[in-house]
């Protein structure tokens, strides 16, 4: 099926074989869908999914799964997917999910993710809404229930303020802040390795310095 052609995003997604249905099914026993255990990495929001699918070409050795909510953003990831595949690239390590990142507990075991990538999340700027926030302590508490113990959580965006309440939700919780960056693009260290993502290059190229933190488990 060229997805392309589809007008209807929601069909188009529920026929895609690389979009799991019911991924609940799957808890604790996602290696049955990549036919091979390897190190399982999730991007939660991975909108368009330019980064993951860098990712997955870079680490064979991982398997990956992107997170997104809403279906017409998915369909636009699916597309580029189906764009590489036609110039013979092919992700057998890459899957995705259309869901709300709240339910990560009923679709992963504890122990079952070895690392979470959060990039550019939305910043919901309302007080009222912070708990919407990808790095609120709520969802930092979803991540600790599929997390293994040594398991990271990497988070990248342009928003100071929402970098800075992210900070302050770590220290309010039981994670330790292993690398912390204001201006991620020059740091010769942190900066060498970095896959960029849709908005980490239209934020950046305006000028905007990227943020970055990692954080793990206590
Ligand atoms: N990560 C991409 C990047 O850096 O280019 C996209 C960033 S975009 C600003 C944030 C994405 O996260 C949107 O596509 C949004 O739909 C998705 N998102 C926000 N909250 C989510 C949630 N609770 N569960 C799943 N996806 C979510």
């Amino acid at each position: 099926m060229r997805l392309r052609n589809v007008p209807g995003a929601k069909d188009a997604i529920l026929e895609c074989d690389w979009v799991i249905d019911e991924p609940e099914k799957f808890k604790g026993k996602w290696e049955s869908v990549f036919g091979e255990k390897r190190p399982l990495f999730l991007e939660v929001g991975m909108g368009k999914g330019r980064f993951l699918m860098d990712m997955a070409r870079l680490h064979p050795e991982r398997n990956f799964i992107g997170i997104e909510m809403y279906d017409s953003v998915l369909l636009r990831a699916l597309q580029k997917r189906e764009e590489l595949e036609e110039q013979g690239e092919s992700f057998s390590n890459l899957v995705f999910i259309r869901v709300d990142a709240r339910l990560l507990p009923e679709i992963f075991e504890k122990d079952e993710v070895d690392g979470i990538y959060l990039n550019f999340s939305d910043p919901w700027p309302k007080a009222r809404h912070a708990k919407r926030r990808l790095t609120s302590r709520e969802f930092l508490a979803r991540y600790e229930q599929v997390l293994k113990k040594d398991g990271v959580v990497e988070f990248k965006t342009d928003n100071r303020g929402l970098f800075e309440f992210s900070l302050e939700e770590v220290r309010e919780s039981d994670w330790n802040l292993e690398v912390c960056t204001f201006d991620l693009h020059h740091d010769e260290e942190l900066v060498k390795g970095n896959v960029m993502t849709e908005y980490e290059e239209k934020f950046s190229s305006m000028g905007n310095p990227i943020c970055k933190m990692v954080i793990k488990q206590k």
